[in-house]
C-alpha cells in the first residue's frame, strides 16, 4: 500500500452471528480499536454482516456514533415488487449501508448468478448511494493453466465496461482466488500484487489513470494477522476482504492495526 488511496478492511460475516452476536462484536471491535487508538483517518472498517443484523448494527452505530461502516452481503438487482425474500439495494442504503459484496464465489456458486446478473447488481447498488465490493478471481484450475491473471481481469472487464467513469471510479475490487477462500492457502503477496496491477492496468486502459488510481483493490483469502503485514506491503493492494479471520475479534483488530500501520 503505497498511494493516496485509504486502505479497507472488511469483514465478510457470511451466514454468522445473529444481531446479538453482532452487535456485541461491533462494541468489542470499537473498544478494542480505542484502546489501540486506532486512526480511522488511515485505514476504513467495514463489516458485512447477515440482513437479519443489519438494523441492530445501525442502531448501535449511530447511537454511539462509531466510526466503523457496514454493508451487506448481497442486492437484488429489482428495485421492488414480487420477489420472494429479496432485499432492494434501496432499503439497504436506508439502512446506513455503505458497501455491498458483489458476486462473491459462494453467491456465484450456490445462486444463479452470472456477470449478467452481477453487472445488473453493480448498477443497483451504484444507483443507490453505495459502493460494490465487486469479487472476482480463479479456481485452482484455472492457476493450474497458468491463466489466472486474464480470468480475474475478464471478470472484472466484462462486469464493468459499460459503466460511466464516474460509476467505475465508485467500484472497490477484491482479489479472491476461489482455491485460497477458507482453506487456509494464501496468495503470495508477489501473487496478489500482480493480480491487483493486472486489475488496475485494465481499469486505467477502460476508464483511464484517474479512474485506474482511485478504485481500491483488497486481497481476499486466508488473510490472517500472521499475513496481512507481507500482503498489505504490496503497492496495489489497498486492503482486505476477510472471512474466517473476521469471525475473532482479537484477530481482526489485529489486522485492521497492521493494515493502519502500513499507511502511517
Ligand atoms: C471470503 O469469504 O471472502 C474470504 C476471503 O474468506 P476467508 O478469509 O475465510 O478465506
Amino acid at each position: 500500500m503505497a498511494s493516496q488511496r485509504i486502505p479497507l478492511v472488511a469483514g465478510n460475516w457470511k451466514m454468522n452471528f445473529d444481531h446479538l452476536e453482532a452487535t456485541y462484536f461491533v462494541q468489542q471491535l470499537a473498544w478494542k480499536l480505542r484502546d489501540i487508538h486506532f486512526d480511522y483517518r488511515h485505514c476504513e472498517i467495514a463489516l458485512m454482516p447477515s440482513f437479519t443484523s443489519l438494523r441492530s448494527v445501525q442502531v448501535l452505530v449511530e447511537s454511539d456514533n462509531l466510526k466503523v461502516r457496514y454493508g451487506a452481503q448481497a442486492v437484488s438487482v429489482t428495485s421492488q415488487g414480487a420477489f420472494t425474500g429479496d432485499v432492494s439495494a434501496d432499503m439497504i442504503a436506508h439502512l446506513g449501508c455503505s458497501y455491498v459484496i458483489v458476486g462473491h464465489s459462494e453467491r456465484r456458486k450456490y445462486h444463479p448468478e452470472d456477470d449478467a446478473n452481477i453487472v445488473d447488481q453493480v448498477r443497483a447498488v451504484l444507483a443507490a448511494g453505495m459502493q460494490p465490493i465487486l469479487c472476482v478471481g480463479e479456481s485452482y484450475e484455472e492457476r493450474r493453466k497458468g491463466i489466472e491473471l486474464d480470468f480475474a481481469v475478464g471478470q472484472v472487464h466484462d462486469v464493468t465496461r459499460d459503466l460511466s467513469d464516474e460509476e467505475a471510479s465508485r467500484l472497490i475490487v477484491a482479489y479472491e482466488p476461489v482455491w485460497a477462500i477458507g482453506t487456509g492457502m494464501v496468495a503470495t503477496p508477489q501473487s496478489a500484487q500482480d493480480a491487483a496491477k493486472a486489475i488496475r492496468d485494465d481499469l486505467s486502459a477502460t476508464f483511464g489513470i484517474h479512474v485506474g488510481e482511485a478504485v481500491r483493490i483488497l486481497y481476499g483469502g486466508s488473510v490472517s494477522s500472521k499475513n496481512a503485514e507481507e500482503l498489505i506491503g504490496e503497492p496495489d493492494v489497498d486492503g482486505f476482504l476477510i472471512g474466517g479471520a473476521a469471525l475473532n475479534v482479537d484477530e481482526l483488530t489485529r489486522i485492521c492495526q497492521l493494515t493502519m500501520n502500513a499507511t502511517v
